[in-house]
């Protein structure tokens, strides 16, 4: 049988794509060595955000006398959490196989790997049989990237989020390596159920990509709770257990005497790297720094070969990812008006306590945005950067809601708006529950709505969400 879709890669990315072509009635074969669900399901968002949940219950339960409830003797039990992470994930992985089982989808369970292709066909093995496709879509994902570090290699003390994701023991003590998402998630994670953890961080900041002010909250709330946070640090070595540290900080914030630390596990998580393996007979797909190279609409330079998700090394998060297979499959059924995404207006959340979640630009970027724009003259002439956006910004205290349920926080809402269209950039915010309302702000920067557009919105009370309404009316 010759199928219209052949997909490597059954995660966020690959079984969007396969359900939405199913459905259209196309024959789409789907090819997954391991699990549905990818990275994000089994090994990533979803058992990262069950075990965080359960360190959240154990820690309010021990820090509720400031709500007025003493509970005493909370434990908990790490293999438990463990157990019903796995019970989470099981039972997702299962829908997701229904869903296209549902849409007639034929799911191949192996490591396939492109034999050879042509204009009009691509020959795939896998598990010794061989399969014929008029396109081909690349959702194999990405690899935890391993820096090339002395010492690392064959490493037992060595984790990476995989390992400690499978873990059934906490560590007794962890040194965190890359204070990215992530990094900070598992500080997280570990500060909650009580072991001690150091972060390091080779940039001046931890998530040096998130706007630094709200940033800087975490960061003070994080070291002053006992988390030991070394940014402008890099590990030159590690040897068992211990790693070997060079910094460009002062003195004061790391004493010679602290140039190496030593921990149970040592947990390396310094970002992911495009998953190229089976692909190896496409000679000529064009690869941007070790990624493939797609169009606005998920097309390679290859005529019948699409790839989506963290293989294209865009953004990798499986919201992105899922979004690039309904615009590839659009672009592939020739579905007028063909669709793109809007890369200015794609949500994050970090997963830390509190969260953070942001859309859009961040003031450092809006920042080189007008500078790239009007050049340093002409920002000079208007009278300044500060002529071209203005900063709305609120404590989340302002919200009743906030109040009520975050005793000891201030959070924070930070929102960019245009000067000359009013219309808002970014948004950024920390506070729980930001992950659950960011959406608001993505549709104000998806949209391009106007603070007196967006002020027309009603927001229900009470709910931190009105903090987006008060932000903008300040
Ligand atoms: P990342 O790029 O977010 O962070 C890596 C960090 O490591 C950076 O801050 C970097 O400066 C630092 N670093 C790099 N080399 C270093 C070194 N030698 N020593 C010390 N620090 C070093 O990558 P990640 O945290 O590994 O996450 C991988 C991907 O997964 C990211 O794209 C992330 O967005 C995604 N992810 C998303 C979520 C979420 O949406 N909540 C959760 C987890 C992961």
């Amino acid at each position: 049988m010759r199928y219209f879709l052949a997909i490597i890669g059954g995660g966020p990315a690959g079984y969007t794509a396969a359900e939405l072509a199913s459905k259209a009635g196309k024959d789409v074969i789907l090819f997954e060595q391991t699990a549905l669900g990818g990275t994000c399901l089994n090994v990533g968002c979803i058992p990262t955000k069950s075990l965080l949940y359960g360190a959240k219950q154990y820690y309010n339960a021990t820090h509720a006398q400031k709500y007025g409830v003493t509970a005493g003797n909370v434990t908990f039990d790490f293999a438990a959490m463990q157990k019903r992470k796995t019970i989470v994930v099981r039972k997702l992985v299962a829908g997701i196989r229904q869903r296209l089982n549902n849409e007639h989808c034929t799911i191949v369970n192996g490591a396939a790997a492109v034999l050879s292709r042509t204009d009009e066909q691509v020959t795939i093995s896998c598990n010794g049989e061989t399969y014929e496709a008029e396109n081909l879509m690349i959702c194999t994902g990405s690899t935890n990237f391993v820096p090339p570090i002395p010492g690392i290699q064959d490493n037992p003390a060595i984790w990476d989020s995989t390992d400690a994701l499978a873990a059934t023991e906490l560590p007794a003590s962890v040194i965190i390596v890359g204070g990215g998402v992530i990094g900070m998630e598992f500080a997280t994670l570990y500060h909650e159920l009580g072991v001690p953890v150091t972060v390091i961080e080779a940039m001046p900041t931890i998530l040096p990509n998130l706007d630094q002010e709200v940033v800087q909250i975490l960061l003070d709330k994080y070291r002053k709770a006992g988390i030991n946070i070394l940014t402008s640090t890099k590990v030159e070595a590690i040897e068992g257990n211990t790693v070997k540290l060079s910094t460009n900080e002062l003195p004061s914030t790391l004493s010679s005497q602290h140039s190496t630390l030593s921990a149970d596990k040592i947990l390396v998580s310094v970002g992911r790297r495009a998953n190229l393996k089976g692909l190896e007979a496409l000679t000529d797909i064009e690869l941007n720094r070790g990624a493939i190279m797609v169009d606005d609409f998920m097309k390679t330079n290859l005529p019948n070969v699409f790839a989506c998700g963290d293989v294209t090394g865009k953004v990798m998060l499986a919201h992105v990812a899922s979004r690039q297979a309904e615009v590839a499959v659009g672009r592939m059924l020739k579905q007028i008006p063909l669709q793109r995404i809007a890369y200015n207006a794609i949500p994050s959340v970090v997963y830390t306590n509190p969260e953070i979640a942001s859309v859009g630009l961040t003031e450092l970027q809006v920042r080189d945005f007008y500078t790239e724009m009007e050049g340093e003259a002409g920002i000079a002439k208007a009278g300044g950067i500060e002529t071209f956006y203005e900063v709305k910004k609120l404590p989340m205290t302002f919200s009743g809601r906030f109040m009520a349920e975050n005793d000891g926080e201030t959070g924070l809402c930070k929102l960019l708006i245009d000067k000359r269209n009013k219309t808002v950039l970014g948004a950024h915010l920390i506070g729980n529950p930001a992950s659950e309302f960011i959406a608001a702000a993505s549709f104000a920067v998806r949209m391009g709505y106007t603070v007196a557009e967006m002020q027309q919105v009603v927001f229900p009370h009470p709910t931190v969400s009105e903090i987006l309404h008060e932000t903008l009316n300040g």
